[in-house]
């Protein structure tokens, strides 16, 4: 009889780990299987680490993780050819105890969260691929992997294998995601000494900055480029839905070198030394794209489950969040000794009332509404810009006749009309 665990998870990301650390925890038996060398040799993230779902697996972890920096600043770039609007905040109680939330690099930060679950008893194979679940009377039993004598078997499987989830298409709860609920993101860490990346930000000591930029970094496609700071280097990064790349006819290396090249950018990267270039996908299909989340003796999390919201770029905490009430639900139906998918269902209910389904809810409609309203990236960010450009040159003008040309400027290509229903659209989608 071959051995049998109380749950196997397929995938080390921050969704398994989480799942396989609170089942280990509980007293389960439990598999984490990995295809990569070591968790996160596979892992790419922009770098923001969230401290509260992080908190709720590995009390004050950052005590021992390997965290980059505290993030104390965050800010936001409008930016456009020559010229950027830039809002954010920054407040030193991000830099102290507990926290708000950290750079990382997943390939460190993911072997350290996997080990805080092997901690717990679970145990983690590395270099081993899931080809499929094992199915037994309508009933996923195991998984079928590509070791010698590979198949394993387990009162629930948990699929937390990331974006494509070919294991969860294959069982049926999803269909090829479509070009524009996808977004393909290309980037790069660039090192540069401490004092060097503290200089430019304006940073002291190990505070951390994180800059979110719209508008001309993606050449009007629906998307973002980031810049985050970790101790010794600096995370570039660039993504647009699928579809927008498609369209716009480029490559993802030609959009990051854009970026890397751009007046607004370039001084906080040059000379940073290219260490490492690494491109993903990233689910960003919202609310419509959750796929079935659970069946008989199996449950889907993380990005496998397609939980990332993108306006926000929160996916690694709603990667552990959902783990971890993955793994409270499969205690539940151990201790009801029910795994079927009505015996699990309670993970379906707790990611729809959690901030997970209700985040998403939230943005239904935003990514639609924005790619097929091109007008808001296109048109809104350079009449943004021109305005602070005027309104901000001192040349003699009264300032109310300046906000009478800037208003006129607004309404000058879309009308009043187009204007008001293009905020009152906005507004609905964000609301
Ligand atoms: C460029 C980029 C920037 C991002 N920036 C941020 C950010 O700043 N903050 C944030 O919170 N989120 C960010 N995200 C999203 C975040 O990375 C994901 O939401 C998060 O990693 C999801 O975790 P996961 O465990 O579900 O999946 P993953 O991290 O993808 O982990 C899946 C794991 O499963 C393994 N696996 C896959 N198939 C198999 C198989 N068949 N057998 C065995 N193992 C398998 C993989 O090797 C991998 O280790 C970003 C994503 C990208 C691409």
């Amino acid at each position: 009889m071959p051995e049998k665990f109380d749950v196997i998870v397929v995938g080390a990301g921050p969704a398994g780990a989480a799942c396989a650390n609170v089942c280990a925890k509980n007293g389960l038996k439990v598999l984490l299987i990995e295809r990569g060398e070591y968790p996160g040799s596979k892992n790419v993230m922009g770098g923001i680490l969230y401290r509260k779902q992080t908190e709720d697996i590995v009390p004050e972890f950052w005590k021992e993780a390997p965290i980059e920096r505290p993030v104390v600043e965050q800010r936001f770039w409008m930016l456009e050819k020559e010229s950027m609007v830039s809002m954010g905040y920054k407040g030193k109680e991000w830099a102290q105890e507990p926290y708000n939330n950290f750079t990382v690099l997943r390939a460190q930060f993911d072997q350290w969260f996997a080990k805080k679950a092997v901690e717990q008893g679970a145990l983690l194979i590395n270099e081993t691929v899931v080809l499929e679940c094992i199915q037994e009377d309508g009933k996923v039993v195991g998984v079928r992997t590509d070791r010698p004598d590979g198949d394993i078997y387990a009162d629930v499987v948990v699929l937390a294998d990331g974006v494509n989830s070919l294991l969860a298409k294959s069982l049926g709860f999803h269909k090829e995601f479509k070009p524009d609920q996808v977004a393909l993101c290309a980037m790069e860490v660039l090192n540069m000494p401490k004092g060097k990346i503290n200089d430019r930000f304006g940073l002291e000591g190990n505070e951390g900055c994180s800059v979110e930029i719209f508008g001309d970094a993606t050449q009007g496609q629906l998307g973002t480029a980031f810049l985050y700071t970790n101790k010794e280097s600096i995370n570039i990064g660039v993504g647009t839905t699928l579809s927008g790349m498609i369209r716009a006819k480029v490559k993802p290396y030609e959009l990051l070198e854009y970026v890397k090249n751009h007046p607004m950018i370039r001084p906080y990267i040059h000379d940073g030394e290219p260490a490492e270039y690494l491109a993903h996908l990233i689910p960003e299909g919202g609310y419509y794209a959750i796929p079935k989340l659970t069946g008989n003796g199996v449950l889907v999390i993380g990005d496998a489950a397609q939980l990332v919201n993108a306006i926000h770029r929160e996916g690694s905490n709603m990667a552990m969040a959902s783990g971890k009430m993955a793994a409270e639900a499969i205690i539940q139906a151990k201790n009801k000794k029910d795994f079927s998918e009505a015996g699990l269902d309670s993970y379906r209910t707790s990611i729809f009332d959690s901030f997970i389904g209700k985040d998403l809810k939230k943005y239904k409609d935003l990514t639609h509404t924005f790619e097929a309203n091109p007008q808001y990236l296109n048109e809104y960010i350079p009449l943004m810009n021109r305005a602070a450009s005027q309104f901000f040159t001192i040349d003699g003008t009264p300032k109310r006749e300046k906000q009478a040309k800037i208003m006129q400027s607004f309404t000058a290509g879309r009308g009043k009309f187009g204007v008001v229903k293009d905020m009152y659209q906005a507004w609905k989608v964000m609301k």
